[in-house]
């Protein structure tokens, strides 16, 4: 990670100061009376910002936060002896043993009680049924956005089925908030998020670069505002201060990982637990996983590496209905093998760090076969790990270790093969 070698950078404290501060935010407004939504993260959240007195949570990057502060575990365990199984997503058992105590353990102090849950059904169906789970709990409406998977373009009947729900979501919103929605001001959130959307491509292009100007781990660590201010002025100040930083770092020469001799992709949700100790282990071995479809996904369709432009049209309704299946999960085979292939093209991958993740089964299911035909169609290595990407009790950091170094050796033996 950049931070590791340089003290905290200018985008990495901006990135601080702006998490504590949307949370404070969150929980000021709530206590004087805003209407609270807590939504899933790939609902847009800029729809919330049409209103004057909304605020928009996302338990899963709440969950994500838990994780990546070490106090995951605990909460997974408190949701177990409620009766839920290890089996289920760690984000869900997270939110779940949290709220089991009041959020005593939180360290964002909780989220604010909701006035309404929004879920959708692309990403996987456990989500609504967590939601279900505070529906039924806490007595609070649920609103679900029925969202078609995406096995090659979307077809036009599936973008209007969305956009409609768009609209009742919009009227929903209205009846319980007692707000009017504001045209004006939902424009204006879309045109914010699609500038920081353009700003993270920048940063995240500085992985084309021999060596990389970043690791998959900053990537990961910059999404945060991503799920937690998407629509502000904020979000789009912070990619333009981040993307100006790393593009100014590897004009100057410094890198994460400057004898960079192995450029790997990570497959899969991001270890929570294990970003910073990953990243500074990888580096003492010379390599960088450079990238992530996870991270690369945001703003684009189908699994394309470039972004889908938001200038092509006037409607951000449009636009958000068009990229509802940007993320990973409710992607079919062809078009992950597809984005995945783009990636190992652009970037120079040298190999595939396939992360099973117990969690998220919807990510994990296919990536066997995904293994396979990887292997068959760029001949390089890869490797398939056991990871959790938020209960740490499900990491076992020695033999994820074996596998990597075997993946280097795989690299190191294919490269002098290719030298005699
Ligand atoms: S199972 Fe996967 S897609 Fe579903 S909530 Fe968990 S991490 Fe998200």
């Amino acid at each position: 990670m950049i931070e590791e070698i340089n003290g905290k950078t200018k985008a990495g404290k901006h990135l601080s100061e702006l998490l504590v501060n949307a949370y404070v935010d969150i929980h000021t407004k709530a206590a004087k009376g805003a209407f609270v939504v807590w939504g899933a993260i790939i609902v847009p959240a800029e729809i919330f910002r049409g209103f004057e007195n909304m605020v928009f949570c996302a338990p899963e990057s709440h969950s994500a936060t838990c994780a990546a502060k070490g106090v995951g575990g605990a909460q997974c365990l408190k949701a177990e002896s409620l009766g839920y199984s290890t089996d289920l997503c760690a984000y869900a058992r997270i939110d779940i043993g949290c709220l089991s105590d009041g959020c005593k353990e939180s360290p964002t102090m909780g989220l604010p009680k909701p006035h309404l849950l929004v879920s959708n059904t692309n990403n996987c169906s456990l989500l609504v049924k967590w939601f279900d789970i505070h529906h039924r709990n806490m007595n609070i409406p649920h609103f679900i956005l029925d969202v078609p998977f995406c096995y090659g373009q979307q077809r036009e009947k599936d973008l209007q089925y969305i956009l409609n729900q768009f609209k009742d979501l919009i009227d929903t919103l209205e009846k319980l908030s007692g707000q009017k929605f504001n045209k004006d001001k939902f424009y204006e959130a879309a045109a914010y998020s699609a500038s920081a959307v353009m700003d993270w491509k920048r940063f995240l292009k500085c992985a084309e670069h021999r060596p990389s100007g970043i690791t998959v781990f900053d990537s990961f660590v910059q999404m945060a505002p991503f799920l937690l201010v998407r629509g502000t002025p904020e979000l789009a100040e912070h990619y333009k201060i981040l993307a100006d930083e790393t593009e100014e770092n590897v004009n100057k020469g410094i890198f994460p990982v400057p004898d960079e001799k192995y450029r790997l992709l990570w497959d899969n949700i991001a270890p929570w637990h294990q970003l910073r100790k990953m990243s500074k282990r990888l580096a003492g071995m010379s390599a960088n996983i450079v990238a992530a479809p996870y991270t690369l996904c945001i703003g684009a369709v189908e699994g394309s590496y470039d972004l889908l432009s938001f200038e092509q049209n006037d409607d951000p309704l449009w636009y958000f209905a068009r990229i509802q299946n940007h993320s990973v999960c409710p992607q079919g085979m062809d078009l992950r093998i597809s984005a995945m292939g783009t990636i190992i093209e652009k970037l120079g991958i040298d190999g595939v760090v396939f992360a099973s993740n117990r969690s998220c089964k919807v990510f994990s299911v296919m990536q066997m076969d995904e293994q396979r035909r990887i292997s068959e169609k760029y001949g390089i290595p890869s490797i398939m790990i056991d990871v959790d990407h938020a209960d740490v009790r499900k990491f076992s950091e020695e033999s994820v270790y074996i596998r990597l170094e075997a993946l280097l050796e795989s690299i190191d033996a294919g490269r002098a093969r290719a030298s005699t």
